[in-house]
């Protein structure tokens, strides 16, 4: 299978190359200049690649209408260097990644690639991973790896429900104290960063896979679909 990507992108040399790059690489690609084309082709795309400034308008809202419509339609950001709020919004909004300006175009194939890994697994699951399911209850506050208990604080018991509600997303680390310790509280980057290393360390104890919570760089942590085993 192929498939369809839709690239929004208003300057034909980068809409060109991202396009060239995909079509190589197997990919059918339609390239819309405004959002008023993207809107008209949306219904054709399996995933979109996005410019934020349009000539018509910004990305953001139509990120949020594309949300409003399907879930496992993967949106790929294209932001610009400077653009680190744009790109936290972005994530924040539903996009599922982003690529910043200037890219590489075997990048963006890379990207493409791993984005519908992930879209495809979360819509239909694989045969059962090696490794065990983390499975939480909310209303005991109960965790468990397979058969084993996991023992958590309330900070890391929050943490891990706020990021499996949300799989594939990226959580930023603004978010995730905004949940976790709420308002506030003057939580720094570097205290989520070391409850989620504790985290980690109790959930390979436990036989889950050490790789179930995944940092993106700079953004904050995701962690993949198939890490939630349970209801
Ligand atoms: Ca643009």
């Amino acid at each position: 299978m192929s498939a369809r990507i839709l690239v929004v992108e208003d300057e034909p040399a980068i809409a060109e190359s991202v396009a060239y790059a995909l079509r190589r690489d197997g990919f059918s690609v339609t390239v819309a200049q405004t959002l008023a084309e993207a809107e008209a082709r949306r219904a054709e795309a399996d995933l979109v690649i996005l410019d934020l400034m349009l000539p018509d308008g910004s990305g953001f809202e139509w990120i949020g209408s594309l949300r409003a419509e399907r879930r496992d339609k993967p949106i790929i950001v294209l932001s610009s260097r400077d653009g680190e709020a744009d790109r936290v919004a972005a994530l924040e909004t539903g996009a599922d990644d982003y690529v910043t300006k200037p890219f590489s175009p075997r990048e963006i194939v890379a990207r493409v690639r791993a984005v519908l890994r992930r879209s495809i697994a979360s819509v239909a699951p694989e045969a059962a991973p090696a490794t065990q399911a983390v499975e939480l209850d909310e209303k005991t506050r109960r965790a468990r790896v397979g058969d084993a208990a996991l023992e958590l604080t309330r900070v890391e018991f929050d943490l891990l429900a706020c990021l499996l509600k949300g799989p594939d997303r990226v959580h930023t680390r603004v978010e995730l104290i905004d949940r976790v310790w709420g308002g506030g509280f003057a939580i720094t980057d570097r205290t989520i960063d070391s409850h989620v290393k504790a985290l980690r360390r109790k959930l390979a104890e436990a036989g889950a896979d050490p790789g179930t919570i995944e940092t993106v760089r700079g953004v904050g942590y995701r962690v993949g679909s198939g890490s939630n085993g349970g209801p």
